[in-house]
């Protein structure tokens, strides 16, 4: 359904190239999950916005159901805006402060054309349901200043739900909502996914809300810009192939009961990742990873490789197989 062909985005800042995604290729297949899985600054973000349209690829395509979207015009054009939607990190952000609730979820249904009159407020009552917003009555009056945080995201995930999406774009949508909600909106997250069948990509920095939401479906790790290591979210997570995954792991809480069975421990060379305007030579990661070879990993970038079950960016992952044990790591 959804494809990125090599896609590439480069920001421009105080006359400096930034190379924000830098080649990434994915697959998202209809109804699947692909979670979007780094730290601040790995083009997670970006890359969503590139799927839904918000950015526009320096180079490579976005494909929507085989047609570069940049070529899309007319009816297509206005199924796909349709079809793809996505929730932001910050609901009140996306919020329009002088609307109501039942006037931000009419708004799309009018623009469709999916209800009117009397059918549009039946159609707001029972969106607000589905995101367990009940009484609807209580909540359609509201302006987002009056919500709390995890209602207001709720209304905004309610808002993409209404045009009924094929796509939805996840971007840390959990992240802003306080600890104790943040499990519900994910598992409200889980219940929409499975009734409607809605694809979706998951961006998030951790890698515990990746396996909880995305068990079934793919995990792919960016790191400054570059996916590096994508598989089955299952192998990706009990046995990561890339260093940066492993770390990735290591920060998960000890609380975590899914992962710290499985977990490694790892310590970096260095905790701090380099500037985007001044990318390391070879591997990105080389100056922190405890693997990285002299002459080898600080010279030649690597390129993502078939390692069993998943595809990973490290030469010594693809030369041994999978990452090899380190003295280091104990
Ligand atoms: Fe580490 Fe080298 Fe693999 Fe990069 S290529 S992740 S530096 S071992």
């Amino acid at each position: 359904m959804i494809i990125l062909e090599r896609v590439s985005r480069i920001f421009r800042s105080r006359g400096e190239a930034i190379r924000a995604v830098d080649d990434v290729s994915l697959e998202i297949g209809e109804g699947q999950v692909m979670s979007l899985v780094g730290e601040s600054g790995s083009g997670k973000t970006t890359t969503g916005k590139m799927i839904a349209g918000l950015v526009t690829p320096s180079s490579g395509r976005v494909l929507f159901e085989g047609r570069d979207i940049r070529t899309l015009d007319g009816a297509a054009r206005a199924r796909y805006r349709r079809a793809v939607q996505i929730i932001h990190q910050d609901p009140y952000a996306c919020l329009n402060p002088v609307r109501t609730v039942g006037d931000t979820l009419a708004a799309p249904l009018q623009l469709y054309g999916l209800a009117d009159g009397r059918s549009r407020n039946a159609g707001i009552g029972e969106l607000l349901e589905r995101v367990e917003l009940t009484p609807a009555s209580a909540f359609v009056d509201k302006y987002p200043h009056q919500l709390s945080g995890g209602q207001r995201q709720r209304v905004a995930v309610a808002r993409a739900l209404s045009v009924q999406p094929k796509f939805l774009v996840a971007d840390e949508a959990v992240s802003m909502i306080d600890v104790s909600l943040r499990i519900s909106l994910l598992n409200l997250l889980l219940k929409l996914r499975q009734e409607t069948g809605v694809a979706f990509l998951f961006i998030t920095h951790d890698l515990a809300l990746a396996r909880h939401f995305g068990w079934d479906g793919r995990i792919a790790v960016m790191y400054l810009g570059r996916v590096v290591d994508v598989g089955p979210t299952r192998t990706v997570i009990e046995d990561p192939h890339h260093p940066y995954t492993r770390a990735l792991l290591a920060a998960v809480p000890e609380a975590d009961p899914h992962i710290t069975r499985t977990k490694p421990r790892l310590r970096l060379r260095s905790q701090d990742p380099p500037s985007l305007l001044h990318l390391p030579s070879g591997c990105a990661f080389h100056p922190r990873c405890p693997w990285a070879e002299s002459g080898l990993c600080d010279v030649i970038r690597p390129e993502l490789t078939h390692v069993r079950a998943q595809e990973v960016a490290c030469h010594v992952a693809v030369r041994e197989g999978a990452l090899p044990d380190l003295a280091a790591t104990t």
